[in-house]
């Protein structure tokens, strides 16, 4: 369904206003540590491309990757933030203006750990998602992690807690690449 998308990392940046002129955008977000960077290279077909956005000092920048014309966004830490109070509700309140006002935002990739999600800021997320009528698709990680005969109701329960039909929920493993032809085949749809 899809060859590996060329994505070239640009820059990042730490005001959406600074984001560079695109076609189309995909902005991708989710907790830390729920295989963000190892979807993003999986897309790509590489294996150092999201490393940048795991740098120190670099969780606080939204990272932009081009695709002919068009950007994926990823915004690390977005409602996850390690950090005090103040400066995540600031980076968040940053995040969700940007989600409310980019007009070339066609999607937003939610990630869902598929082994342990969704948690509550993750419904919290989603909910919010629905509630300004921003397009999002759910994506769960790391579907090699669930045992093979939990796979059916493992699915059921996370779609459920997701208020998704088991349908609208794409399932990907970054580490034996389930999933990951189809998603690049919605990541080109979405962009162009
Ligand atoms: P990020 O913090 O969201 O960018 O998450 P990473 O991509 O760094 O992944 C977090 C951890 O989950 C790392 O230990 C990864 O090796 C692991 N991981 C990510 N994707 C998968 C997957 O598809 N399968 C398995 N088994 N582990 C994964």
């Amino acid at each position: 369904m899809g060859p590996p998308l060329p994505l070239r990392f640009v820059l990042s940046v730490d005001d959406a206003g600074d984001l560079p002129d695109t076609r189309a955008e995909v902005a991708v977000v989710g907790r830390s540590n729920v295989g963000k960077s190892s979807l993003i290279n999986a897309l790509a077909g590489r294996h150092d491309l999201a490393r940048v956005s795991k740098t120190p000092g670099r969780t606080r920048l939204l990272n932009c990757f081009e695709l002919d014309g068009a950007t994926v966004v990823d915004c690390p830490g977005y409602g996850y933030a390690q950090a005090s109070k103040a400066a995540r509700s600031k980076w968040q309140a940053m995040i969700d203006r940007y989600l409310l006002e980019r007009d070339q935002l066609s999607m937003v990739v939610a990630l869902v750990d598929g082994e342990i999600g969704p948690t509550p800021l993750d419904v919290q997320l989603l909910e919010w998602l629905r509630a300004n009528g921003l397009p999002h698709t759910v994506v769960a990680t790391k579907h090699d992690k669930v045992k093979s005969s939990q796979r059916g109701r493992r699915a059921r329960e996370l779609a459920a807690g997701c208020r998704l039909a088991a349908s609208d929920v794409i399932w990907v493993s970054a580490a034996k690449g389930t999933g990951i032809e189809r998603l690049r085949g919605l990541v080109m749809l979405w962009l162009s």
